[in-house]
């Protein structure tokens, strides 16, 4: 084993830091750098919960000094370029970095701007947006003062990290107004770019449900392109059956966006990306598959899995495993099998669990008589209310393997 390989790890979000655990609970010798800008480390799937007036936001964050595992070292610097010829990587700073292995992870771009006129109302006119930390609180305040009138609901053309996560806003806002008694006064609306309501159609009769007890209207084929916050319009692109678009205006009192998404530019811009910009990875080993030293994971790589925690929670300890294997020689490796999850709060106190892998399989952790995610269940909302933060912060990003714990095979 070459006890002196260099491991470096861009980002220090989910995938960052828990991989850099994984793999000192397998060797405590590992010589490991991470590099990551932010002194914050996120929870971002406690900001549906902020939205939707669960959580405070506090509990979705940390210092990333608190995070960043013993004996790892932390470069404070983003990553502007990948020379992987040349097995080295540019910071900001100007400086460079040399590695034998590297682990990409640095999450995915939100496009605001791809919005004309979003950048400039967010946070404001009744604009707002879970995908951002500051931003989450300002939903549950629109929520909260919304008594009558037009609530939009948008999602952005696939993929986008937690898919689920635009419908989940609206649902959240719709069970707080039908308890206020106010639900009958505001017409709540869907518009999303996708064709269908959720990628995995078992689970689509469970939200439809609740769809219709909300009475939000379902918009499919419409895309955000622009919004006027000060004059309270919205414009989409709506695509018909035959391809032809149009625009369409739609005037609101609160409007939930989730932005366009894309991988990181230095990812897009670099030898590493496929065609549509993503690190091309092998789906099962997570290896790149043109470097044979360099791995990714999490939002920013190629796999077609729901981009989640959930994903990364699996995916990191398969990292791990396959590296380790590449510098012991060995050939025991893991193999990735799309698992991500999803967990739609259809209401207060309810969640629908959708867990599938590669092709829409489900893959339940639980049997059915403990937890059955096709239908909303008290169950799952204390999952994720009060069990899925305890285990993102105290098993995931310390490297402790539940329900996780990769099968090799020899390959
Ligand atoms: P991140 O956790 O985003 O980390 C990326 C890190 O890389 C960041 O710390 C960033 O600062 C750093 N970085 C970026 N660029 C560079 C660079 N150039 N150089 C160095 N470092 C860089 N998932 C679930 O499982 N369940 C849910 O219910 C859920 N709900 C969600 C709700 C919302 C509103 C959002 C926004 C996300 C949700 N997710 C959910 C998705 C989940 O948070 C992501 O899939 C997960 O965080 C991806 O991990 P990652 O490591 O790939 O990226």
């Amino acid at each position: 084993m070459n006890k002196s390989a260099k491991i470096v790890i861009i980002g220090g979000g989910a995938g960052g830091i828990a991989t850099a655990s994984s793999l000192l609970n397998r060797d405590s010798s590992l010589n490991i750098t991470i590099i990551e800008p932010s002194s914050v480390h996120y929870y971002q799937p406690g900001w549906t919960m902020v939205g939707g007036g669960v959580f405070n936001k506090e509990v979705t964050c940390r210092q990333t000094s608190s995070l960043i595992p013993e004996g790892v070292t932390w470069i404070r610097s983003l990553v502007k370029e990948i020379f992987p010829d040349e097995n080295k990587i540019q910071l900001d700073s100007g400086n460079h970095e040399s590695y034998d292995y590297l682990i990409v992870a640095p999450g995915l771009k939100l496009c605001w701007d791809k919005v004309e006129g979003l950048s400039e109302t967010l946070g404001k006119n009744g604009v707002t947006s879970n995908y951002r930390f500051d931003l989450a609180p300002y939903t549950w305040d629109l929520v909260q003062s919304l008594n009558s009138g037009n609530a939009l609901f948008t999602q952005p053309p696939m993929p986008i990290k937690c898919a689920g996560a635009p419908q989940k806003a609206m649902y959240l806002s719709c069970s707080h107004w039908l308890k206020q008694g106010v639900l009958g006064n505001i017409n709540v609306s869907f518009h999303n770019a996708g064709g269908v309501l959720f990628g995995v159609a078992d689970y689509v009769p469970a939200l439809m449900d609740y769809v219709k007890k909300y009475n939000a209207q379902l918009c499919f084929n419409q895309n955000l392109t622009a919004i006027d916050g000060g004059a309270k319009k919205a414009w989409f692109d709506v695509t018909d059956t035959d391809g032809n678009v149009t625009k369409e205006e739609r005037g609101f009192d609160m409007i939930h966006v989730c932005p366009p998404q894309s991988a990181p530019d230095f990812i897009r811009q670099s030898p590493l990306a496929n065609e549509a910009g993503w690190v091309d990875v092998d789906q099962a080993t997570l290896r790149h598959t043109r470097y044979e030293n360099i791995y990714s994971l999490g939002d920013a790589c190629s796999t077609p899995n729901a981009k989640t925690a959930a994903a990364v929670r699996t995916q990191a300890p398969i990292v791990a495993n396959n590296l380790l294997a590449d510098i012991n020689n060995s050939n025991s490796k893991a193999h990735y099998t799309g698992y991500g999850s999803c967990p739609l709060t259809v209401e207060h106190g309810k969640i629908v669990l959708a867990e599938f892998g590669y092709g829409g399989k489900l893959q339940p952790t639980f049997p059915t008589w403990v937890l059955n995610g096709l239908k909303a269940s008290t169950r799952s909302w204390i999952l994720k209310k009060d069990i899925l933060p305890f285990i993102y912060w105290n098993i995931m990003l310390k490297g402790k393997e539940w329900f996780v714990k990769p099968e090799t095979e020899s390959s």
